[in-house]
């Protein structure tokens, strides 16, 4: 049996070891065809059945109706915060979006796509915002969906569904005709919950996702999207970009990034042999479950994220002395828990505990959190 330390990196993740081992075992010859993956003709006949299984087992597992566009592009989730907008802003003439600010990844978004139109704010939970009319720490909750203000006329709403550095996930979407905007497209970053639990399509007309956290290595971006809302993109928008040149070719409109999608379709495999999403959601609540009663329980770390928005892929927490932040990680690397750093713009610590992270990682960083306590409390 092959040992390694349990990998709580926030991404590029942990993969499942069986997906690795399969891949080590068809490196050099995929099922007796002699070449590689990597040396594949993206165009022959191996290479177009690996990418029709990916999709089709993709579709599968999130259940994506027959009005969607299934496509595997390249340039990861920061690439598509232009490539939406060039898109979908002068789908019905308004040059309007709104953005729903909730930590570094929306903002980034909103970010970028003030360069391509008229770009409004629909909620925030920033340092100005309130909830129930008080103010909070900021990107530590999800704003109230009755307190979105999202402009009729806007070509889409873009939200980030789990904020991967601040450890919050808002999945319960709403439709949007209760927001008095049925004609505006709801657009989902859900990179780093992608495949953790189910995707509700009547409420998202788009999904999309950089594959580095539960469904692949880094160098695919999934977007899922439906059907009517391609075909819209900006005279400037770049053709390897435009979803309909994209959608069109079956994702190959230029070199497709093959090993990427290979890995993606053994993963993908893998998940359904695992029971599919409704099996791998119930295994991540029990395991979000353990930790953050831990650290609720506990006296000496805290998790500072609203326990209403909490993510279920990305706990950041703290030691209350900080003064140990050091000892914490060097000593948790002996003991084989790796990549628990927070992120610098947060700090303190974060476990990343997506799908292919075991309950019994999960287990082993509690007893270590118990035992670092024990011997520094
Ligand atoms: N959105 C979210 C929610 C993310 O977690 C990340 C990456 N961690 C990105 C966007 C950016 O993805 P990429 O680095 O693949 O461009």
């Amino acid at each position: 049996m092959v040992m390694r330390p349990w990998n709580f990196s926030a991404g590029p993740s942990a993969l499942p070891l069986e997906v690795l081992q399969q891949a080590a075992s068809e490196m050099t010859d995929w099922h007796g065809c002699g070449m590689s993956v990597m040396e594949m003709s993206h165009r022959g006949k191996q290479f177009t059945q690996i990418r029709d299984e990916a999709e089709a087992d993709l579709r599968e597992l999130l259940g994506v109706p027959d009005d969607f566009e299934v496509l595997f592009m390249q340039g990861g989730a920061t690439a598509e915060n232009a490539i939406v907008p060039l898109n979908l802003i002068g789908r019905n003439g308004s040059g309007k979006a709104d953005y729903i600010l909730t930590g570094i990844w929306s903002n980034k978004s909103h970010k970028e796509a003030q360069r391509y139109g008229d770009i409004a704010i629909a909620a925030s939970s920033g340092a100005e915002a309130t909830l129930d009319g008080v103010k909070q720490d900021p990107w530590t909750w999800f704003p109230k969906v009755q307190d979105w203000k999202v402009r009729p006329d806007a070509a889409y709403l873009h939200l980030c569904s789990n904020e991967t550095i601040g450890g919050v996930e808002f999945a319960d979407w709403p439709d949007m005709a209760s927001l008095g905007a049925a004609q505006v497209p709801l657009v989902v970053d859900a990179s780093s919950h992608f495949l953790s639990r189910p995707i509700d399509f009547s409420k998202a007309s788009m999904v999309y996702a950089g594959a580095q956290k539960n469904a692949g290595p880094a160098g695919v971006t999934v977007v899922i999207i439906r059907k009517e809302l391609v075909g819209h993109a900006l005279p400037v928008c770049p053709s390897a970009f435009d979803y309909a040149n994209v959608a069109a070719a079956g994702s190959m409109f230029n070199t497709p990034p093959t090993y990427a999608i290979y890995i993606a379709g053994l993963v993908f495999k893998w998940l359904k042999r695992q029971g599919g999403v409704a099996a791998i959601q119930a295994a991540n609540i029990a395991k979000a479950q353990a930790l953050y009663s831990y650290l609720d329980d506990s006296r000496f770390y805290v998790s500072r994220v609203h326990a209403a928005s909490r993510s279920r892929m990305n706990v950041p927490f703290f030691l209350r002395d900080e003064s140990l932040n050091a000892a914490f990680l060097s000593e948790a690397e002996a003991a084989g828990l790796m990549q628990l750093k927070g992120h610098k713009s947060v700090g303190g610590m974060r476990a990343s505990i997506y799908n292919a992270v075991p309950l019994e990682a999960v287990q082993a960083l509690i007893s270590y959190l118990q035992d670092f306590e024990r011997r520094h409390g």
